[in-house]
């Protein structure tokens, strides 16, 4: 994907920084003042939605829960494909495929419908990339189901977590805004 600069300026003048949240040390980056202008939430559904054309089109989005879903419901529109939830456990009924991994913040346990279409190209995507330990779990449980990641996108990467690294045998990954 050709990154465009001036969404990345536009969307860094629309995060917010919130310091020691959820925990101390942790800046929070707040994606709600983004998500409330109307022209700059279309440019990044956009922008991500690029990350699906490269790949050659795909079946599904499927989004993290919960920032990544409220990208995931515009994009899977945007692109005529359908969406895939990726879910905090016990919230999907059965049956799901779960794993258990670390965040920069806590550890969390992720689930997946299991009941796809083998050989489905999916699209995963979140808000902020971070260590990258979602996304890798997201795109473990994604081929465990027999799905093919073919394309991750963020709207933004903390680019000093190197989470980039950890998914590079995944699938390529495009951030609109890397800090
Ligand atoms: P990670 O697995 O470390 O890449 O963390 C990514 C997940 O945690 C995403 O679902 C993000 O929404 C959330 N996250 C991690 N760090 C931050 C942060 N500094 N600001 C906002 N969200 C974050």
């Amino acid at each position: 994907m050709t990154s465009d600069p001036r969404l990345a300026r536009r969307i860094e003048g629309l995060l917010r920084d919130v310091p020691d949240f959820p925990k101390p040390g942790i800046v929070f980056k707040d994606i709600t003042p983004l998500l409330a202008d109307a022209d700059a939430f279309a440019a990044t559904v956009s922008g991500l939605a690029e990350s699906a054309r490269a790949a050659g089109g795909v079946d599904l989005v499927a989004g993290v829960e919960a920032r990544g879903f409220l990208m995931a419901g515009a994009l899977a529109t945007e692109l005529g494909c359908g969406l895939l939830p990726v879910r905090k456990a016990g919230k999907l009924p059965p049956p799901v495929k779960s794993v258990r991994y670390d965040l920069e913040y806590g550890s969390a346990e992720i689930e997946v419908p299991h009941d796809i279409a083998p050989g489905s190209r999916v699209l995963l995507v979140d808000d902020v990339l971070a260590t990258g330990g979602t996304l890798r779990a997201a795109a473990q449980l994604l081929t465990e189901i027999g799905a093919e990641v073919v394309a991750l996108a963020v709207i933004l990467e903390l680019a000093d977590l190197h989470g980039r690294d950890v998914l590079a045998d995944v699938a390529p990954l495009d951030a609109l805004l890397s800090v």
